[in-house]
């Protein structure tokens, strides 16, 4: 089963005008988190290595197609972090055995425990991985035309790992394409960079969203009405891919299962039980934790300034409430300090005792 996904029609624009026959040592893809820019990287991975003669690729019929496909294409090198492993291609795509790649569900967590924390996937590239990728890399492609580097996100390469990079980049090999995949384009290297053409993604229309959603859903025996999918996609902040993923129920070990209580809890504002709220939610991964927390104060502020609800305007009744006894200059301090830590949180080890602080601080803003 091929794995080509098609081409999401936001991206159409983008991948017609890439030149196949002038194709950079290295390009830096980048666009707004959940658009699907992985996808179209991998699209772009696999053309380059496709071997068919026509103008059309990837064909997905020829032996390279294929040979990508299962993830045994001897000149494609995908770096991830571990945790994202199971985006790659490899065997069984789509059979039993692939499913047993995918996040753990039904597996008992214990967490609050730094042993088995220990043993979670890596959301790093680590510097060995890096070193391993490029280490054959001065050698000739095996199919004798060209190699083909991905590296998602680059921004979650840690400075030994980046320096490893930069100077590859910096004397690049011969026919080898670096395929750079970024959802934060300031966290970058200037250097790493420079050295790349940058390929901005855009993200879809509010309609493209909203239709492509509804198809996806159709194809997957799911109905759910319009609304529902509007209210999705405006919680996931318009990130297309968050939003099926949750429609679809495979958001519910993250982010899906913790927008209602912390929403509820949030709602609270200067009543908010702290430490019930933090029992119930720092299971969860810490940066979706913030990006709900940095969205509820979003729409905070918005309130409070214009009378506008972004994310969450199935709470509008809460955010009126809530903003009308928030006191204004704490809010923007939390704001401010919100996006701090998100700055840090790939650094931060998220545990109830940050999520309490956090918390205590949202309490805050209610008092004098
Ligand atoms: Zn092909």
């Amino acid at each position: 089963m091929a794995i080509d996904k098609g081409l999401y029609p936001w991206f159409t624009q983008a991948w017609s005008e890439l030149n196949f026959d002038k194709m950079p040592h290295a390009i830096l893809i980048h666009g707004q988190t959940g658009i699907g820019k992985f996808d179209f990287a991998l699209r772009l991975a696999k053309a380059l290595v496709c071997e068919s003669d026509s103008n059309i690729k990837p064909c997905c019929s020829c032996e390279a197609c294929h040979w990508f496909d299962t993830g045994n294409h001897p000149d494609f090198l995908g770096i991830v972090p571990e945790d994202q492993a199971q985006l790659l291609p490899h065997e069984a795509m789509d059979g039993a055995e692939g499913a047993e790649d995918k996040p753990k569900k039904g597996k008992k967590k214990t967490d609050d425990d730094a042993e088995k924390a220990d043993k979670k996937a890596s959301s790093f590239i680590k510097v060995d991985q890096v070193r391993e990728a490029l280490e054959g890399i001065n050698t000739a492609p095996h199919r004798g035309r060209q190699r083909v580097v991905l590296l998602n996100p680059v921004e979650s390469l840690q400075a030994v790992s980046a320096n490893t990079l930069l100077k590859t980049l910096e004397e690049p090999p011969e026919s080898t394409l670096f395929i750079l995949v970024s959802d934060r384009l300031d966290r970058v290297l200037p250097t790493i960079r420079s050295r790349c053409r940058l390929l901005a993604l855009p993200r879809p229309s509010q309609e493209q969203s909203l239709t492509w959603l509804v198809q996806e859903l159709s194809m997957a025996g799911i109905k759910v009405d319009r609304a529902q999918v509007e209210r999705a996609l405006s919680e996931a902040g318009g990130a297309v891919m968050d939003a099926r993923d949750y429609l679809l129920g495979s958001g519910e070990e993250g982010a899906g299962a913790l927008v209602e209580p912390l929403l509820k809890a949030l709602s609270e504002g200067g009543q908010i039980n702290w430490l019930v709220a933090a029992e119930l939610i720092h299971k969860a991964p810490m940066p979706e934790l913030l990006v709900i927390l940095e969205r509820w104060i979003a729409d905070l502020l918005s309130v409070q300034q214009a009378n506008l609800v972004r994310y969450y305007p199935s709470k509008q009744a809460e955010l009126q409430r809530c903003a009308q006894s928030a006191r204004s200059n704490k809010l923007s301090d939390f704001w401010k300090a919100l996006l701090d830590a998100r700055r840090h949180e790939l650094h931060a080890l998220a545990n109830r005792l940050q999520i309490e602080a956090l918390l205590i601080r949202y309490q805050e803003i209610f008092k004098d």
